[in-house]
Protein backbone atom coordinates (compact mmCIF):
# COMPACT_ATOMS: atom_id res chain seq x y z
CA UNK A 1 0.00 0.00 0.00
CA UNK A 2 1.25 3.52 -1.12
CA UNK A 3 1.22 5.37 2.42
CA UNK A 4 1.76 9.38 2.40
CA UNK A 5 5.10 10.81 2.44
CA UNK A 6 5.80 13.17 5.09
CA UNK A 7 6.72 17.00 3.80
CA UNK A 8 9.27 19.57 5.12
CA UNK A 9 8.13 21.02 8.41
CA UNK A 10 6.42 17.98 9.59
CA UNK A 11 7.72 16.78 13.11
CA UNK A 12 8.01 13.67 12.75
CA UNK A 13 11.00 14.75 10.47
CA UNK A 14 13.33 15.52 13.29
CA UNK A 15 12.25 12.94 15.71
CA UNK A 16 15.36 10.41 16.31
CA UNK A 17 13.30 6.87 15.79
CA UNK A 18 13.48 3.72 17.95
CA UNK A 19 15.06 0.53 17.39
CA UNK A 20 12.84 -2.40 16.11
CA UNK A 21 12.78 -5.14 18.67
CA UNK A 22 9.60 -7.08 17.28
CA UNK A 23 10.17 -8.85 13.85
CA UNK A 24 6.49 -9.63 13.38
CA UNK A 25 4.45 -9.70 9.84
CA UNK A 26 3.49 -6.32 11.12
CA UNK A 27 6.94 -5.16 10.72
CA UNK A 28 7.08 -6.75 7.30
CA UNK A 29 4.01 -5.25 5.87
CA UNK A 30 5.50 -2.10 6.88
CA UNK A 31 8.73 -2.57 5.31
CA UNK A 32 6.75 -3.90 2.21
CA UNK A 33 3.90 -0.45 1.97
CA UNK A 34 7.80 1.58 2.34
CA UNK A 35 9.08 -0.15 -0.76
CA UNK A 36 5.87 0.63 -3.04
CA UNK A 37 5.96 4.01 -1.66
CA UNK A 38 9.50 4.96 -2.55
CA UNK A 39 8.35 3.13 -5.94
CA UNK A 40 5.53 5.22 -6.45
CA UNK A 41 6.97 8.29 -5.68
CA UNK A 42 9.80 7.47 -7.63
CA UNK A 43 12.72 7.52 -5.43
CA UNK A 44 15.58 5.15 -4.40
CA UNK A 45 15.16 5.36 -0.52
CA UNK A 46 12.48 6.02 1.81
CA UNK A 47 13.11 6.15 5.81
CA UNK A 48 10.11 4.84 7.89
CA UNK A 49 9.92 8.56 9.78
CA UNK A 50 8.97 9.89 6.18
CA UNK A 51 6.14 7.82 6.90
CA UNK A 52 5.50 8.98 10.35
CA UNK A 53 6.60 5.46 11.88
CA UNK A 54 9.26 6.24 14.60
CA UNK A 55 11.11 3.03 13.51
CA UNK A 56 14.75 2.11 12.57
CA UNK A 57 13.76 0.92 9.00
CA UNK A 58 15.07 2.18 5.78
CA UNK A 59 14.44 0.52 2.01
CA UNK A 60 16.86 1.60 -0.40
CA UNK A 61 16.83 0.58 -4.23
CA UNK A 62 18.99 2.00 -6.51
CA UNK A 63 17.39 1.38 -9.50
CA UNK A 64 13.73 3.03 -8.54
CA UNK A 65 11.84 -0.07 -9.31
CA UNK A 66 13.69 -0.59 -12.89
CA UNK A 67 15.23 -4.09 -12.12
CA UNK A 68 13.02 -6.32 -9.74
CA UNK A 69 14.47 -7.73 -6.75
CA UNK A 70 17.00 -4.62 -6.47
CA UNK A 71 14.90 -3.27 -3.28
CA UNK A 72 16.11 -4.18 0.12
CA UNK A 73 15.92 -3.16 3.78
CA UNK A 74 18.19 -2.41 6.47
CA UNK A 75 16.39 -2.64 10.12
CA UNK A 76 18.34 -0.74 13.06
CA UNK A 77 21.38 0.13 11.02
CA UNK A 78 24.68 0.93 12.73
CA UNK A 79 27.59 1.81 11.18
CA UNK A 80 31.25 -0.55 10.64
CA UNK A 81 33.02 2.56 8.38
CA UNK A 82 32.57 5.29 6.49
CA UNK A 83 35.32 6.88 4.87
CA UNK A 84 36.77 8.94 1.72
CA UNK A 85 33.99 11.87 0.57
CA UNK A 86 31.86 12.43 -2.69
CA UNK A 87 29.97 15.90 -3.74
CA UNK A 88 27.23 14.67 -6.08
CA UNK A 89 23.65 16.33 -6.26
CA UNK A 90 20.73 14.93 -3.83
CA UNK A 91 17.43 15.32 -3.12
CA UNK A 92 14.54 14.31 -0.95
CA UNK A 93 11.37 12.89 -1.01
CA UNK A 94 10.29 15.12 1.88
CA UNK A 95 11.64 17.98 0.20
CA UNK A 96 10.32 17.87 -3.35
CA UNK A 97 11.80 20.10 -5.90
CA UNK A 98 14.87 20.96 -4.11
CA UNK A 99 18.16 19.50 -4.63
CA UNK A 100 21.93 20.41 -3.44
CA UNK A 101 25.21 19.31 -3.79
CA UNK A 102 26.16 17.49 -0.85
CA UNK A 103 29.07 15.78 0.78
CA UNK A 104 28.70 12.21 1.92
CA UNK A 105 31.50 9.41 2.60
CA UNK A 106 32.70 7.63 -0.78
CA UNK A 107 32.26 4.36 0.61
CA UNK A 108 30.32 2.57 3.88
CA UNK A 109 29.97 -0.94 5.31
CA UNK A 110 26.88 -0.83 7.82
CA UNK A 111 25.25 -3.52 9.72
CA UNK A 112 21.75 -4.71 10.46
CA UNK A 113 19.05 -6.78 10.44
CA UNK A 114 16.18 -7.90 7.45
CA UNK A 115 12.60 -7.66 7.99
CA UNK A 116 13.13 -11.23 9.50
CA UNK A 117 15.80 -10.35 11.96
CA UNK A 118 18.36 -11.83 10.32
CA UNK A 119 22.21 -10.10 10.71
CA UNK A 120 23.14 -8.00 7.66
CA UNK A 121 25.72 -6.70 6.01
CA UNK A 122 25.76 -4.28 3.30
CA UNK A 123 29.32 -2.66 1.56
CA UNK A 124 28.24 0.46 -1.19
CA UNK A 125 30.38 3.26 -2.51
CA UNK A 126 29.42 6.34 -4.88
CA UNK A 127 25.40 6.50 -5.13
CA UNK A 128 24.97 3.23 -2.42
CA UNK A 129 27.30 4.66 0.26
CA UNK A 130 25.46 7.85 -0.86
CA UNK A 131 21.67 6.59 -0.38
CA UNK A 132 22.51 4.45 2.70
CA UNK A 133 23.80 7.88 4.52
CA UNK A 134 21.20 9.90 3.30
CA UNK A 135 18.26 7.19 4.95
CA UNK A 136 20.29 6.78 8.21
CA UNK A 137 20.27 10.24 8.87
CA UNK A 138 16.54 10.53 8.40
CA UNK A 139 16.78 8.08 11.43
CA UNK A 140 17.70 10.83 13.33
CA UNK A 141 16.17 13.54 12.42
CA UNK A 142 18.57 14.80 10.15
CA UNK A 143 17.79 16.15 6.47
CA UNK A 144 20.13 16.53 3.44
CA UNK A 145 19.49 20.38 3.96
CA UNK A 146 21.56 20.25 7.99
CA UNK A 147 24.54 18.78 5.78
CA UNK A 148 25.08 22.00 4.17
CA UNK A 149 26.60 25.06 4.59
CA UNK A 150 27.01 28.91 4.31
CA UNK A 151 25.27 30.20 0.50
CA UNK A 152 23.72 27.37 -0.57
CA UNK A 153 21.93 26.37 2.99
CA UNK A 154 21.15 30.38 3.38
CA UNK A 155 19.60 29.81 -0.31
CA UNK A 156 17.63 26.31 0.44
CA UNK A 157 16.73 27.62 3.70
CA UNK A 158 15.12 30.75 2.69
CA UNK A 159 12.83 28.69 -0.32
CA UNK A 160 11.91 26.58 2.54
CA UNK A 161 10.59 29.46 4.56
CA UNK A 162 8.96 31.19 1.41
CA UNK A 163 6.80 27.86 0.72
CA UNK A 164 5.91 27.28 4.34
CA UNK A 165 4.36 31.06 4.40
CA UNK A 166 2.98 30.51 1.29
CA UNK A 167 0.85 27.24 2.44
CA UNK A 168 -0.23 28.90 5.70
CA UNK A 169 -1.03 31.93 3.58
ZN1 LIG B 1 15.21 11.93 2.30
Amino acid sequence: MIRPILHYGAPELRQKAAPVTDFTPDLSALAADMIETMHGAPGIGLAAPQLGVPLRIVVVDLSAGARPGEAFTLVNPEWVRREGMQLEEESCLSLPGLSATVARPARVVVRGQDVEGRSIEITGDDLLARALQHEIDHLDGVLFIDRLRGIQRRLLLRTLARRQSRERA
